[in-house]
């Protein structure tokens, strides 16, 4: 017998196991079984060259054994097996990539908080130490019959032992002597509940022998106890079904297990891929967005099936981020079933799966806003804050994404909202771009100045109410037309305007200096618009600045936003003007002109939303021309 110490890694990860109190121990015989599953893949994968590892046995098995006296609980299967030098290896002296990830894992604020989570890590073997006080594990590799297996024993005290043993079958005994407090785990009951609960769909028969009461034949009402092995898991993974066979119930169940979501999917799609790659998909849309779905910390991707056995909880590799909201299993026939996460990172049928996906769910969302348009909308609700993101991070799907989308608009009507496509089919012959505004709410939107000269032309203006709305949409270009912002830069869309603002350019020339002059650390120019019809004035950003509600986002996001100075545009056709000019020509230095000048500024941050420099000057200034205006009448 000899004895070995284990890794460092490898003893800080026992440490953590044997004084475990996380909650969900059971995880340990999901870990087992799994192991056992891979080892009789890797056996039934050699025996297509090499016969002689069949040792015909009886057929591919994992078995789960009792023992109440002894407190033992095994899971022995007929797979590969270990030779003495690849248990030392892989269980003790080499850690696997999984346990350094794990350990870090481990530091991090959200496991810390939230124990339950370990579960998701995949542990592994080592995990067996949260409730067994012994392991011995008994191996002999297949297609060897006759010579020596090994024997591994530890108490996860720092050392293993390992020495000669004689094993007539083939494969791995993992024997746990459970501590005294997790003796439950001997109950029939608990270990068909754990079996059933993560293990169902593996492919191998997971049997356990129980002990059943049969009436005697000889003796009548006598009753006799028999041994039966009996299968816990269906084998039947519900997304290799065929679809004809699956009904609603059955997805929306299945569904609800592996989301914790209680309520019914949105939307299910079932699809399986063949050719350059080899997968089933069992995808779903739920109905209702997760709250933390916009949380840095949100777990993103399908539960990841390499032949039916679970490889991970949530595949991040396999869907774009701004799929996050799906949810479902990947079974794939192609990676390899000891896939790590180095590996998905750089794997071109991870690359072909996660593309096949993505197409086929964009494709599922359009179906359904043309089929299911309140099941749409509902989705659109929900989840078209996280979809938008596509736009700015995959570029080349950026129409398809786009056409998926629905916004308010000043055409716009009941609860029909518009799409690009829609928008760019009803344009004016004489409209180039595509028009938008910002605003917190559809009412405020309306309400505003700056749309005065777009409903003149009767031009179609977007209405953008989400944060991340002009984020991704203002340097988007749809069908070839630009997306402009009404609030944004010098804006031109009627030729009849424009010699106005040149004929007011000129006539008030020494009037707008004043106001430039007086308002210089308010503004960055004076100038007069093409944009407004009744209104006096606006505040509008420059070509190249951020506007208001961007500014407004940035700041909420905890961005530092440098202090942009905006454009004041005058309307040249309201008489205001006129007026100003003749009293300046009077007197450059009246105080009412200056405080004129004052109230035009103020005027225009309300126009936007924003408040007047100095709210009380501004309301007694008000009220007195109020008052004036009412004498001299
Ligand atoms: P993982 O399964 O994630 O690699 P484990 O700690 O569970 O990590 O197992 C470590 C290694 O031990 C496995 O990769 C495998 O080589 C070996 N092993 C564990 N259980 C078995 C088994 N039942 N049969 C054969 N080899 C096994």
């Amino acid at each position: 017998m000899e004895t070995f110490e284990f890794k460092t890694e490898v003893k800080q990860l026992l440490d953590l196991m044997v004084h475990s109190l996380y909650s969900h121990k059971e995880v340990f015989l999901r870990e087992l079984v799994s192991n056992a599953s891979d080892a009789i893949d890797r056996a039934r994968y050699e025996s297509l060259t090499n016969s002689a590892i069949l040792e015909d046995d009886g057929g591919w098995k994992i078995k789960i054994s009792v023992d109440k006296d002894l407190g033992t609980l095994t899971v022995s299967d007929n797979g590969i097996g270990m030779t003495r030098q690849e248990i030392v290896e892989a269980l003790g002296t080499i850690a696997h990539s999984g346990t350094k990830e794990f350990l870090m894992a481990l530091q991090s604020k959200e496991v810390k908080d939230n124990p339950e989570l370990i579960g998701q890590f995949g542990v592994g073997f080592y995990s067996s130490f949260m409730v067994a006080d012994k392991i011995t594990v008994l191996s002999r590799k297949a297609g060897e019959k006759g010579k020596k297996g090994v024997r591994w024993e530890s108490t996860g005290d720092g050392t293993f032992s390992v020495e000669e043993i004689y094993k007539p079958g083939k494969g791995t005994d993992v024997i746990l002597h459970l501590k005294d407090e997790e003796r439950h785990y001997l109950n029939e009951w608990e270990i068909k509940g754990i079996i059933k609960r993560y293990s169902d769909f593996i492919e191998h028969p997971i049997v356990m022998e129980v002990e059943r009461e049969k009436d005697s034949e000889l003796e009548k009402g006598k009753k006799f106890k028999v041994k039966e092995e009996e299968t816990l898991n269906s084998m039947k993974a519900i997304w290799l079904k065929d679809k004809s066979e699956i009904t609603e119930e059955e997805y929306n169940e299945f569904y609800k297990h592996i989301s914790h979501d209680f309520k019914s999917p949105a939307k299910v799609i079932h699809f399986k891929a063949e050719g350059t790659s080899e997968f089933t998909a069992l995808l779903y849309i739920p109905s209702k967005a997760p709250f933390n779905i916009l949380f840095k910390d949100f777990q993103i991707g399908p539960m990841l099936y390499v032949k039916r056995v679970q490889i991970m909880e949530h595949c991040e590799e396999l869907i774009p981020p701004y799929l996050r909201f799906i949810r479902g299993v990947v079974d794939s026939s192609d990676l390899p079933l000891n896939v790590s996460r180095e590996i998905l990172q750089n794997n071109r049928q991870v690359d072909i799966i996660k593309n096949n996906i993505t197409k086929k769910v964009l494709d599922t969302l359009e179906e359904m806003k043309k089929e299911e348009y309140d099941n749409y909308l509902n989705f659109h609700k929900e989840f078209s804050r996280v979809l938008k993101e596509g736009l700015h991070y995959d570029f080349a799907r950026r129409e398809q994404i786009a056409d998926l989308l629905l916004f308010n608009s000043t055409k716009a009507k009941d609860s029909r909202l518009r799409t690009l496509d829609e928008y760019v089919k009803d344009m004016k012959e004489d409209q180039k771009e595509i028009y938008y505004i910002a605003a917190p709410t559809i009412q405020e939107a309306l309400m505003s100045p700056y749309l005065e000269a777009f409903r003149e032309k009767d031009y179609e203006v977007l209405i953008f109410t989400d944060d991340i709305d002009e984020f991704v949409l203002s340097n988007f270009e749809y069908k070839g037309k630009a997306l402009k912002s009404v609030t944004k830069g010098d804006l031109e869309i009627d030729e009849s305007k424009k010699e106005k603002k040149e004929k007011a350019r000129k006539e008030y020339r020494r009037l707008i200096e004043l106001i430039k002059d007086q308002l210089k650390d308010d503004v960055k120019d004076v100038r007069f618009s093409g944009r407004l019809k009744d209104s006096p004035c606006c505040l509008v950003a420059d070509e190249g600045d951020l506007d208001t509600q961007m500014e407004r986002l940035l700041k909420a996001m905890g961005q530092e936003v440098p202090q942009q100075k905006r454009i004041l545009e005058l309307n040249p056709e309201h008489p205001l003007f006129a007026s100003m000019n003749v009293l300046f020509e009077k007197d450059k230095e009246s105080p009412i002109l200056k405080e004129y000048i004052d109230m035009l500024y103020d005027q225009a941050l309300i126009l936007e939303g924003s408040r007047p420099k100095d709210p009380s000057r501004f309301s007694q200034t008000v009220a007195r021309l109020m008052a004036e205006t009412i004498t001299t009448k």
